[in-house]
């Protein structure tokens, strides 16, 4: 039969691979998350140059409509000069819509950048949109390699359980009750070792006395700083003058 402190470090250990295993589990569902957030925030950049080029649109239409206007307005001038008596008039009317024209032709010039501008934004929606798709995909691709390692994770953890179920039985009840009492209260780690004189739990010096009781037996020790559980490893163990 292992002596009780035996068990107890093992039992630790065990707990340790379980923690380490949790944690693993954790960074797992975190990838995911981050890429959730990722693909959240692309969205949000396609969302807004979807707005963007709606507004654009629109201004285009504005200037179009004032270009017809220009034109209409020429046409007018125009059926005006065949109604006119003088010179001066003529002329004056002749001026005017010269003036319109190269107004009209600033104008058309304005709609054929502002075209180009729109052919490069809805390009860019288009690769806001692939991109959308490619991070899903690879969110997809992701998520079921996540499942497997959970599912691989998961039945390991549960070959430790049996083996840490298995250790628990061999203690009594009372030890039992202490170590979990232990894990559930000081973040995971209920057995420290000695070394150098000192609990490497919370670094308390370790009394002549005590160090004497953990190389002797079975007894059962603990830190009087942290409540920890104490072991040492007696073979190795140099104490500190
Ligand atoms: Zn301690």
């Amino acid at each position: 039969m292992i002596k009780q402190s035996e068990v107890l470090i093992r039992l630790q250990a065990v707990c340790n691979d379980l923690r380490k295993i949790s944690k693993n589990k954790e960074l797992r569902y975190n990838d995911i998350e981050g890429r959730k957030g990722n693909i959240e925030e692309k969205k949000e950049a396609l969302k807004n140059a979807e707005e963007e080029l709606k507004a654009f649109q629109m201004k285009i239409d504005g200037k179009e409509l004032d270009l017809k206007g220009f034109e209409d307005d020429i046409n007018k001038s125009r059926i005006q000069l065949n109604q006119i008596k003088t010179n001066k008039e003529y002329s004056a009317v002749q001026n005017d819509i010269k003036l319109k024209e190269a107004d009209k032709s600033r104008l058309e010039d304005d709609i054929l950048k502002m075209m180009t501008e729109l052919e490069s934004k809805r390009a860019n929606i288009k690769d806001c949109k692939e991109d959308v798709t490619k991070a899903e995909n690879e969110l997809n691709e992701e998520k079921k390699s996540i499942d497997d390692d959970i599912n691989k994770m998961d039945l390991e953890m549960k070959e430790i359980e049996t083996k840490r179920d298995g250790l628990m039985e061999t203690l009594d009840k009372h030890s039992r009750y202490h170590f979990e009492r232990l894990i559930k209260n000081k973040n995971g780690i209920a057995v420290a070792e000695v070394l150098n004189n000192a609990c490497q739990s919370c670094f308390f010096t370790v009394t002549p006395q005590i160090i004497n009781m953990l190389m002797g037996d079975n007894e059962v020790v603990n830190c009087h700083s942290c409540g920890r559980i104490l072991y040492i490893n007696s073979e190795e163990y140099v104490y500190q003058k």
